[in-house]
């Protein structure tokens, strides 16, 4: 028998017991069976710790990666709730969502239920900057001319997939609960911030960019842009929400799940998100199709060795 049963991100109880932590994050992606009742609640987990299996040691790793604003996750500054500066912004979406949870909470109970944590800001000097910031999982690299908007039209009606242009960015921060505004007093007014404050930071990071060296958070200087050019942008980013919870059932490497003395609990294998041993507490988004490529790749492995095949991973 092999499980392939996926996460247990829909099961309130399993997370509470193996992942309280991750509650911070809106579970939007739960998956269904055809009648619509969320699937991922970890039953293949349960059918192999009932067989005498038992959960990899965690802590196990959600999949919350940010996905960011109208710039994505483009390393622009970020501000929290307090006007501070707290990060080197030149990190990826799951660290970013890391970094977020670790900031103070709103005071307004709207935000705080919302989960608002920071807001990334820039200036109108974006279109020249993106190109230069890093291509990867959520980044938006290529900004598209008015005039050039008929020759990307399939591009920038889709996912986005890393292009926009100024009409998208500011529909999308005004549509998105952000804020355009001309002086940096308007700013700090319209995010609901601690205006000295944001003062403040913005000025520190601006001497840092004109100094070309990031004294505070060593950020790479390639991506040091001051906040200068009006009109300013600033838009909100809340906690993550989860897409799947990775961790599962101790397999050793033929896929077979591992009894409470380590040895195999034979006519049994798992695979995919059931599977434990494949990330621990971080998942990497860096790394593309990780999560479904080795879902396939083991699912395999755990067939072939259902039918009487003896390899290992
Ligand atoms: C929105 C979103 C975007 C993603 N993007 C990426 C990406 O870009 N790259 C990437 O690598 N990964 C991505 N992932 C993660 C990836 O999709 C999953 O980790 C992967 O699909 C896991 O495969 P799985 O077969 O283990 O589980 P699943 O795909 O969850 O399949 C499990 C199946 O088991 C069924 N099932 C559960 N319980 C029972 C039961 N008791 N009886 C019968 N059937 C049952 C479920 O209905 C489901 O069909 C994304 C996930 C989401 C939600």
């Amino acid at each position: 028998m092999v499980i392939t049963t996926g996460d247990i991100g829909g099961n309130a109880d399993m997370r509470d017991y193996y992942v309280p932590w991750a509650n911070e994050f809106a579970c939007y992606y739960t998956t269904m069976d055809p009648n619509g009742v969320p699937a991922n609640t970890g039953d293949g987990h349960r059918m192999a710790i009932w067989a005498g299996g038992h959960m990899e040691l965690g802590p196990l790793a959600p999949i919350s990666h940010h996905m960011g604003g109208p710039l994505g996750v483009d390393s622009y500054l970020q501000l929290n709730l307090e006007g501070k500066r707290f990060m080197n912004e030149d990190i990826p979406g799951q660290p970013i969502a890391d970094q977020l949870s670790r900031q103070p909470e709103s005071k307004d109970e709207k935000e705080r239920q919302r989960g608002l944590k920071s807001w990334q800001i820039f200036d109108s000097a974006w279109p020249e900057q993106i190109a230069h910031m890093p291509d990867g999982h959520g980044y938006v690299n290529h900004f598209v001319a008015d005039d050039k908007v008929d020759q990307f039209k399939t591009v920038l009606s889709g996912f986005g997939l890393g292009y926009t242009t100024k009409a998208m960015v500011e529909e999308s921060t005004k549509s998105g609960g952000g804020v355009i505004a001309n002086s940096i007093d308007e700013l700090a007014a319209g995010m609901k911030l601690p205006v000295a404050e944001v003062k403040a930071s913005i000025e520190r990071y601006n001497e840092l960019c004109a100094k070309g060296k990031d004294d505070d958070f060593g950020k790479d200087s390639r991506r040091m842009f001051p906040v200068a050019k009006p009109p300013f942008y600033a838009y909100p980013f809340a906690s993550a929400g989860m897409l799947v919870l990775m961790g599962g059932i101790q397999v050793n490497n033929k896929l077979q799940p591992l009894n409470a003395d380590n040895e195999p609990i034979e006519g049994l294998y798992i695979a995919g998100n059931a599977q434990g041993g494949r990330y621990l507490v971080e998942y990497p988004i860096t790394v593309a199709g990780i999560s479904l490529a080795t879902a396939l790749s083991f699912g395999r492995l755990a067939g072939l060795n259902a039918t009487g095949k003896n390899i290992e991973a």
